[in-house]
């Protein structure tokens, strides 16, 4: 069968469908096992950069997992604290990772003020979305598929010390390389939607150089640095929305040595975002080609950036599958597309099929209003359960 053909439902067989039903039911019925490591993990506050918080919390994460039977490996990368890579073998053929990121946003001190909380309904608390919520789905849907029948080569669980401050890959994604596929572990959306897309962005810098002049004594003998660049803006800014989903916005202009001074110098910054590769290189083409301005050199430098999850058809029929195991367990969603980033872009863009939004429901990330769906976190781990048994049967061949 070819991956992703609309016209045929996804595979699923009543092996993957009852072992998402048994871990669903089974982190169910654990749930205040779960809601208790995840305050722990909460109360802990992470931001990018605390190392010494980090480790810390990446030291309780592995012996949380090595007593659910995985088996932690602690990974130092260079000055950004541990990643954990935490392994259970199983019987099958497939190797599925789990992926997530235990630091956060937020700064040290924001757990004393407003701590992990729950109500009926909803849990709070910095990170509870973004992600230590999808880390305690991940972490608790391995911990219940080390006590079954295990229908996988290998299970990983990964978490990032550094997933918001770094603009590049996961500095341990090598380990991944043929992988079947990876299950990324950020939150679903408001909505419950999985995440079956992301746009790419790229980051530039575009320098002008012109000469200086007294702007009152040799106004005409300066070459004035800030108006090339202004042109230059108005030029780049035609790129929004020149081809489906593609925009762009000049996010900094800076130029000038004073205000009685022809400017001689400046530059801009221009973010770009397409859902595919090739409009992000269409649009860079274009941003190469700049004016001609007499005297004023401009010059390009990149400042990279994420690439784009593509909805390739294997995502597609992962995002299929999702949806299906959802639906049996009562847990109703749908798939869409974010203008965000996730590590899971860059396990993407490395060839091995992804699919994220399979975290909690939730949403306000990055807000003090926070919050993660009580109800989803069973449900979703029976989710990724029953993907990583659908694909050990063949969904991505
Ligand atoms: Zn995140």
């Amino acid at each position: 069968m070819t991956p992703g053909d609309a016209t045929r439902p996804p595979a699923l067989s009543p092996r993957a469908i009852e072992e998402s039903r048994r871990v669903s039911a089974g982190v169910g019925d654990e749930l205040d096992l779960l809601l208790a490591d995840l305050e722990a993990w909460v109360n802990i506050d992470t931001p990018g950069g605390a190392i010494e918080e980090l480790d810390r919390l990446a030291a309780i994460l592995a012996n949380t997992v090595e007593r659910y039977g995985l088996h932690p490996e602690l990974v130092p990368v260079r000055g950004q604290g541990l990643y954990l890579h935490a392994t259970l073998q199983g019987s099958g053929r497939a190797r599925v990772a789990l992926l997530c990121h235990h630091d956060t946003v937020f700064p040290l001190g924001t757990a004393a003020e407003r701590p992990f909380s729950h109500d009926s309904r909803r849990v709070h608390g910095p990170g509870v979305a973004d992600m230590k919520g999808g880390l305690a789905v991940a972490v608790h849907a391995a911990r219940l598929m080390a006590t079954g029948p295990r229908p996988f080569a290998l299970l990983e669980v990964v978490s990032a010390s550094d997933e918001e401050t770094r603009p590049a890959a996961p500095l341990t994604m090598e380990r991944l390389t043929g992988f079947d596929a990876v299950l990324c572990m950020e939150c679903g959306r408001v909505d419950g939607s999985i995440v079956s897309a992301r746009k790419g962005g790229r980051w530039f810098r575009l320098h002008a150089q012109g000469r200086p002049a007294h702007a009152g004594v040799d106004p005409d003998g300066g070459r004035n640095a800030v108006m090339a660049l202004c042109q230059e803006a108005l030029r780049l800014s035609r790129l929004h929305h020149a081809r489906d989903d593609l925009t762009f916005q000049v996010t900094e202009l800076y130029g000038g040595e004073g205000l009685n001074t022809v400017p001689g110098k400046g530059f801009l910054t221009g973010d770009m975002r397409a859902p595919t590769s090739a409009d992000l290189d269409w649009a860079l083409e274009h941003v190469r080609a700049f004016g001609n301005y007499d005297d004023i050199e401009l010059r390009w430098e990149d400042l990279g950036g994420p690439p784009p999850l593509e909805r390739t058809p294997r995502v597609a029929a992962l995002a299929r599958a999702a949806i299906e195991l959802g639906a049996r367990l009562g847990h109703e969603f749908t798939e869409t597309s974010t203008g965000g980033v996730s590590d899971g872009s860059w396990t993407a863009w490395s060839g091995v099929p992804t699919l994220d939004g399979l975290g909690p429901v939730g949403g306000d990330d990055h807000t003090p209003f926070e919050y993660a769906e009580r109800s989803t976190f069973a449900t979703r781990a029976g989710v990724v359960a029953g993907l990583v048994a659908a694909i050990d049967e063949g969904l991505l061949d």
